[in-house]
């Protein structure tokens, strides 16, 4: 184990290459320059031997260079990553045709991709037409506060014609050049994590999963999980229909195994043996529901709600996501809704009708917290919409009556480091946030509010010594037995299971 891992630490990080998408407006030129791409830059042979539309591309440039691109329609995956919070693409091309304006979707290609935060390099397209105005689009992109680099700004722009074949080598470097400044990593001896990219069932196979690797190393017979869906992998097929026996990141593939159809951008996380699956994937249930079932104050007809936005746009998209789910169920009554932070009087409100508040990326007032817990009303905040409709469709279904485990949470600690220590492995180094984290307890490793790990803290460290307490604000040192896929900013929870206090 402690070889093991002393093995991690020295490879810890490898290159990948990076996944690319190609944004626009309908009919800018994405198709033509992803065909381009493929025509010019994979083999004829290797083309031809493509026997599995994945909808993604590996292109080979060089020896050294290899990029993914994900293929329309990529805006799909694109829009349903930015939905879930998740990002599966390192580097955005967004083609513009400079024979024509820059249009709305242009305007939300940018936003999308600058609200996940990944790099925009523009491609100025059908510079071979007459009526083609590079300037006007430059002048344009300024306009919104995007300078690209000949107007000595921050964004690279290539001047092409997907048509022609014009500008391509060039831009390619480009997208080569902001790869390298990325510089990406994965750890090969971690568990994959990635995204799925497109699901399908058919006879022949069952379900099948298109997915990208972010980390890790995907073996044949591993488990993955990813939401409510999971199974063995029993099959892994490259686009051109060779089976693998492993995958690493960036590379898409195409797997067999899973029980159900995962969306596009939903994340997996792949696991060694079954029984670890199942106890995460039961843990993550409870987790999801339990806690706060309890509470709800709800009638057996229907769930009353009052909801509070940062902006009337969340707060449209809120309300129409409730409408939504309400027509599919007839059970939401919605009382009130506003902009604004939670405070007072929208407790008392929620007290009358007997309701729960919904925030979403809104700030819950300290007087206004301790009146709710006073009251037993149940306040919830999101910043991801996908998540709030996950709970809100819960509390309308009849199961949440059943699952009952109480926990008692000692404490909660966030890593801020991690090394090895020579006999025990992989050691985090963590700040404890909230009351204490004690020895022989149950912890739960979480990661986007998802738990990743379950297991015991048999080792707890406080300067280097042996401890049975750490309370908040002090360091400490934790080591979690078997798991190594530990992320800066993970948090550790330490928690007793107390079936005697079941409500
Ligand atoms: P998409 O909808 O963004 O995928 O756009 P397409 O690649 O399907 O292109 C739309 C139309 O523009 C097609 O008729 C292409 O032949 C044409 N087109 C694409 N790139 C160029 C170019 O560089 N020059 C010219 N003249 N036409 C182009």
């Amino acid at each position: 184990m402690t070889k093991k891992i002393r093995r991690n630490n020295k490879k810890a990080s490898l290159s990948r290459d990076p996944v690319i998408i190609l944004l626009g407006h309908v009919d800018h030129g994405k198709t033509s320059l992803l065909d381009y791409i493929k025509r010019s830059k994979v083999n004829y042979e290797e083309y031809g031997g493509i026997t599995q539309n994945i909808g993604v591309y590996k292109v080979n440039i060089n020896k050294n260079n290899s990029l993914t691109f994900l293929d329309t329609p990529g805006h799909e995956a694109f829009m349903a990553m930015r939905y879930r919070g998740t990002q599966i693409t390192d580097i955005a091309v967004v083609v513009i045709a400079t024979d024509e304006d820059i249009m709305q979707p242009v305007k939300d290609a940018i936003n999308n991709a600058k609200s996940v935060g990944i790099p925009i390099i523009f491609a100025f397209n059908k510079i071979d037409k007459n009526n083609s105005d590079i300037d006007k689009i430059r002048r344009k992109l300024a306009e919104r506060n995007i300078l690209v680099e000949e107007w000595c700004g921050a964004y690279q722009s290539q001047e092409i014609s997907a048509k022609y074949g014009i500008g391509i080598d060039k831009l390619i470097e480009k997208i080569i050049l902001e790869a390298e400044l990325l510089d990406l990593k994965y750890s090969p001896e971690n568990f994959a994590v990635g995204s799925i990219i497109e699901s399908s069932l058919n006879k022949e196979n069952g379900y099948t999963a298109t997915i990208i690797i972010k980390d890790g190393i995907l073996n044949l017979g591993d488990y993955i999980l990813v939401g409510e869906i999971f199974g063995k992998v029993i099959k892994i097929l490259d686009e051109r229909g060779n089976q693998l026996k492993y995958v690493r990141p960036s590379r898409p593939v195409l797997i067999f195994g899973l029980n159900g159809a995962p969306n596009a951008g939903d994340i997996f996380h792949s696991y060694k043996t079954e029984k670890e699956l199942k106890k995460i994937f039961s843990y993550q249930k409870e987790q999801d529901h339990t806690s706060d079932v309890k509470d709800v104050k709800q009638d057996q007809e229907k769930l009353n709600l009052i909801i509070k936005a940062d902006l009337n746009g969340s707060l449209e998209a809120l309300t129409e996501s409730l409408e939504k789910i309400s027509r599919n169920n007839k059970k939401i009554n919605l009382i009130y809704k506003s902009i604004g932070n939670i405070n007072e009087s929208d407790v008392l409100l929620a007290d009358t009708y007997k309701a729960m508040i919904v925030g979403f990326k809104v700030k819950i007032s300290s007087a206004a917290q301790k009146l709710a817990n006073n009251n037993n009303i149940l306040i919830k905040v999101y910043n991801i919409i996908y998540k709030m409709e996950k709970k809100i469709k819960y509390f309308l279904s009849n199961n949440a009556k059943s699952s009952k485990r109480e926990e008692l949470i000692y404490g909660r600690a966030k890593i801020k480091n991690f090394f090895t220590i020579r006999k025990l492995g992989i050691v985090a180094g963590c700040i404890v946030l909230e009351g204490k984290m004690v020895r022989n307890s149950t912890i739960k490793l979480k990661r986007d509010d998802k738990i990743l790990y379950v297991g015991q803290l048999n080792s707890l460290k406080s300067f280097k010594k042996d401890v049975k307490v750490v309370k908040k604000g002090s360091e400490c040192g934790i080591n979690l037995t078997n798991f190594n896929n530990l992320k800066i900013g993970d948090i550790i929870e330490s928690y007793k299971e107390n079936h005697n206090h079941l409500r």
